[in-house]
């Protein structure tokens, strides 16, 4: 038997659960879970937001553990390996995207979450390939959040190509901005954090930041053509007319926040100096060990609370009412 916590009805609290175990297919490996971070994606799923729940429903994509049993035709010598998986869990390996190496964008990608139990479980099954090992850096607790967070706001810098020579916004600090901070520091770019909130400007400047920008103040109207990226965490609407005046020509406003609204954007805004509004999602399990690697020299981390995962239900209200500083992260044998 395997157990953890599931959201018995749309909308619900996560209470214990129990089901059957499921045998091993060849490629897969069973993951005894140490931790599990909380995404906003989670809160969705329990909410059915995106209309694909099934309920009971256990949450959980940045999850880390241990592998302690492989298929048959995994190499033993992965037992015992500190590995975490994220959003994805499975690609078909043989169209186009996956033969890139791209398997986030495969048509068959398979969630981690969805239609399936996820990390908020003692043991995870998954194909190994989705498996990543954690350098030895890297505490379990803090590697979490990479598997999802992380990941989603690296994948920008290298699917751009973003480099230490250019000026890079973070719009919204949270549980990814701080990290895309973080990352655009490491990097070497020039770096501003744009925030409604004030209150967060010293961990702004502590994260590599230049300044904290509020939204139509001064200083945003003096950085008027400043920036060759500018990556949005927010999910809120923006008045996106104004964001964009921030771009250098060609620059690039990088999505990897949900706005709720369609953008409202003047097609000139694009055409004078051929900007450009793009989106990011994910990254492939190549990316995510390269990520980690990164992470583990350059001393990039999450800002983690860790909460004993029978608190679940506190730790998703944390989440639910932002009040999360940064990441919530859930573990076994926490007290
Ligand atoms: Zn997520
Ligand atoms: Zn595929």
């Amino acid at each position: 038997m395997n157990h953890g916590f599931a959201s018995l009805v749309q909308g619900g609290s996560c209470e214990p659960f129990h089901w059957e175990a499921r045998p091993l297919g060849s490629q897969e490996v069973r993951i005894h879970i140490t931790h599990c971070g909380i995404c906003h994606s989670d809160i969705h799923l329990i909410d059915n937001d995106w209309a694909i729940s099934q309920y009971p429903l256990v949450p959980g994509h940045e999850a880390v553990g241990v592998i302690e049993e492989v298929g048959s035709q995994v190499d033993s010598s992965r037992l015992g390996q500190r590995v975490g998986v994220g959003w994805q869990s499975q690609s078909c390996g043989i169209c186009p995207q996956c033969r890139r190496g791209h398997e986030h964008y495969c048509a068959q990608s398979e969630a981690t979450c969805v239609h399936r139990h996820g990390g908020f479980a003692r043991d995870l099954v998954v194909h190994q390939r989705f498996a990543i090992k954690i350098p030895d850096e890297i505490a379990s607790a803090e590697a979490g959040p990479l598997f999802c967070g992380g990941i989603t706001v690296y994948t920008p810098f290298k699917a751009h190509r973003i480099q230490a020579n250019q000026t890079v916004g973070i719009l919204g600090l949270g549980g990814l901005g701080h990290l895309a901070l973080q990352f655009a520091n490491a990097f070497g770019c020039q770096t501003y954090a744009f925030s409604t909130s004030e209150s967060k400007r010293e961990e702004a400047l502590r994260y590599g930041a230049v300044d904290l920008v509020g939204y139509g103040s001064s200083t945003f109207q003096k950085l008027a053509g400043h920036f060759d990226f500018l990556i949005s965490t927010v999910s809120a609407d923006l008045d996106w007319s104004q964001i964009l005046k921030l771009l250098a020509p060609e620059g690039t406003l990088i999505l990897v926040g949900a706005s709720p609204k369609p953008l409202n954007i003047q097609a000139s805004m694009l055409i004078n100096g051929a900007r450009k509004v793009a989106g990011s999602v994910i990254g492939n399990p190549m990316d995510i060990s390269e990520m980690l690697a990164f992470c583990a020299r350059s001393g990039v981390r999450p800002q983690i609370e860790v909460l004993p995962f029978a608190q679940v239900n506190q730790a998703l209200d944390k989440v639910r009412q932002n009040q999360a500083r940064y990441r919530m992260v859930l573990g076994w044998d926490v007290t």
